[in-house]
């Protein structure tokens, strides 16, 4: 535990930049409701911003209700943040007053650690991430994008290439990257058959994605409602999950497949869908374990592996192939006051295809 973390309330209040209105979940059954939290003051390379929009990412919802049973409340949840930059510290080179800024899901990590020098500070041990982590300068938790201000590490910033769609591109410091960067790893690209399962938030941007990546992508839905959106979105055909007819004929055929389902599901039918060294990457990630047939590897040596995010360099990397392409996400943008209404969508996978939060709503 840091030395800050035992600081009294009233220094902690001196090290901080004022009251920021936010919203937050108290306990795991409480909804969420205006809160107030504290940002520090920008140090020399700190840069201060004031969010204009911020993504609803699933895992807010998982981690809001403690469904990964690692949540420290209250949660300000919150991870694809765009906004304004307000302050910057002496030694900040990236950003000055005015420009647009992004921050995704981590907010610092070690910088010495073998992930960190290859710029994967998303493997980092000592990743923190944008809010439910220990904050080392206020001794509270961190908080997140459910908030007016942010105050962050000029290394943790992104550059926003492309500000005619802010909303748009706000989705992409998580929904994106978390799908880019295992497309990427697995060198997914032109001639390849792939799948993405699910299109909420991740799967939209997968589609949108291995498609400008020019891979020939299927979409795996139990949204029968979604084909024609799916189709739009970059999908060259839609299989409805239900139907085990319609999965049949793809048996053994995909070079990789991306699931994005963010509850339970039968992973070994996907895994069949495989051919010879085929590889399924979980990104979704329920509550529950997913259970795994070995037979469904072993037959056909195939590979099922996750991936967690990205890392910084490669996050400006894909903002930077969004912004080329003229990708951003689908949203709804919504007042912060619906946000308990969006989360009971999410359930009911009823987004089209990203939830985002307009902050001027948030007095
Ligand atoms: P989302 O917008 O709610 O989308 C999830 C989609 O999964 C739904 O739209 C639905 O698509 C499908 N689905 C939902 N329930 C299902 C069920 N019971 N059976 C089959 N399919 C179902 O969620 P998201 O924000 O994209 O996040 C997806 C998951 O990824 C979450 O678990 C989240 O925590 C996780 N995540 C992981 C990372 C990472 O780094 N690995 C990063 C961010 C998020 P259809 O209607 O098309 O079936
Ligand atoms: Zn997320």
């Amino acid at each position: 535990m840091s030395n800050t973390a035992t600081l009294p309330d009233q220094q902690l209040a001196k090290k901080g930049s004022g009251n920021v209105p936010a919203y937050a979940a108290q306990d795991a059954k409480a909804t969420l409701a205006p809160f107030t939290i504290t940002r520090r003051e920008p140090g020399p390379k700190d840069v201060q911003i004031e969010i204009l929009y911020c993504g609803v990412c699933h895992s807010d919802l998982h981690t809001a209700r403690n469904e990964w049973q690692n949540a420290t409340y209250p949660v300000v949840p919150g991870h694809e943040i765009v906004g304004r930059v307000s302050k910057v510290g002496k030694d900040v080179k990236k950003f000055k007053e005015g420009d647009f800024a992004a921050v995704g899901c981590m907010v610092d990590s070690d910088r010495t650690c073998p992930e960190c020098k290859d710029n994967l500070e998303n493997y980092c041990n000592n990743m923190v991430q944008t809010y439910n982590s220990p904050d080392k300068h206020l001794g509270s938790m961190t908080y997140g994008g459910y908030s007016k201000r942010i105050v962050v590490d000029e290394h943790f910033v992104l550059r926003v290439p492309d500000t005619k769609n802010l909303a748009g591109v706000a989705p992409l410091l998580c929904a994106g990257i978390t799908t880019y960067s295992p497309l990427h790893h697995w060198k997914v690209g032109k001639g390849q058959k792939v799948g993405i399962v699910g299109l909420g938030g991740l799967g939209h941007m997968g589609l949108k994605l291995a498609h400008a990546m020019g891979a020939k992508v299927t979409l795996f839905t139990t949204s029968p409602g979604k084909t024609e959106d799916a189709k739009r979105l970059g999908a060259d055909e839609v299989v409805i999950s239900k139907d085990p007819a319609a999965m049949e004929k793809h048996a053994a055929s995909f070079d990789f497949i991306l699931d994005c389902v963010s509850a339970q599901h039968d992973i070994n039918a996907y895994l069949n869908l495989l051919k010879r060294d085929g590889t399924l990457v979980q990104v979704g990630a329920p509550e529950q374990p997913l259970a795994t047939s070995v037979f469904s590897l072993i037959f056909k040596r195939r590979n099922f592996a996750g991936s967690l995010i990205g890392g910084i360099k490669e996050t400006q990397e894909m903002l930077d192939f969004c912004a080329k392409h003229g990708i951003t996400s689908d949203v709804e943008i919504i007042p912060i006051q619906k946000i308990n209404e969006a989360y009971e969508r999410l359930l009911k996978s009823d987004v089209k295809y990203r939830f985002v939060i307009d902050m001027a709503s948030l007095k």
